[in-house]
């Protein structure tokens, strides 16, 4: 059972690294942002609460998020979890290592993605998803083989991300770098710290990651 962090800025890659994650090792991917979206999607009175301050790019309290990952984690996970888009604060990092302690676990390698930021514009602005299967595309580098189609299931649900527009971009860099970043000395200090080349081939960022995961 491995746990992992992939951590990094808005469009670093985590969640399509995470994807990757799951099927070649059945670890469980923990999203924060996609359950804050599913609870968006389905009205409920905590989708109403985040709603606004998610569209502005800003983060949501720490209690709630940290209330999401508790409950999934619950659930249990075979092949350890991925968390993709948690923590975002030092305090959601306490709060991870007590539930991991508490839970008999421990957190076995934080990966930093490493991109720089004119590159996440371009990436981020041009994103687009399979709103039936997750598979994640790019309208200039990774665009469907079929336009409107997905490549994988064929859905032509295609989805943008209404925060993937250049300002609210700005706000959740903003985000990232005030609050965010401060963990990747937090848990170098802890020594669970690797880095990767977010900006890489994608088969390559899976290859380096790969390679952190067989180190520990
Ligand atoms: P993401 O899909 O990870 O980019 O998250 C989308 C949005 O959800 C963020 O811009 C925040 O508003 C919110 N969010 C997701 N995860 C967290 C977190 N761990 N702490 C606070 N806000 C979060």
């Amino acid at each position: 059972m491995t746990n992992i962090i992939l951590l990094g800025p808005p469009g670093a890659g985590k969640g399509t690294q995470a994807k990757r994650l799951e099927e070649a090792r059945g670890m469980v991917q923990l999203s924060t942002g996609d359950m804050l979206k599913e609870a968006i999607a389905k009205g409920t009175d905590l989708g109403k609460l985040v709603e606004g301050i998610m569209a502005r790019g800003e983060l949501v309290t720490d209690e709630i998020v940290i209330g999401l990952i508790e409950a999934k984690m619950r659930e249990g996970a075979q092949g350890g979890f991925i968390f993709d888009g948690f923590p975002r604060t030092l305090k959601q990092a306490d709060a991870l290592g007590d539930l991991l302690s508490r839970m008999g676990q421990g957190l076995d390698a934080v990966i930093e993605m490493q991109v720089d930021d004119a590159a996440l514009v371009a990436r981020v602005t041009g994103r687009f998803t399979c709103g039936n299967c997750g598979a994640v595309y790019h309208d200039v580098t990774h665009p469907t083989k079929v336009l409107g189609a997905c490549d994988v299931c064929g859905s032509t649900d295609l989805k943008r991300r209404a925060d993937d527009n250049e300002a609210t971009l700005k706000t959740r860099l903003m985000e990232y770098y005030k609050k965010t970043s401060p963990l990747i000395g937090y848990y170098y200090a802890k020594e669970m710290l690797s880095s990767v080349d977010g900006l890489a081939e994608m088969d390559v960022v899976s290859a380096d990651i790969a390679k952190v995961l067989d180190r520990t």
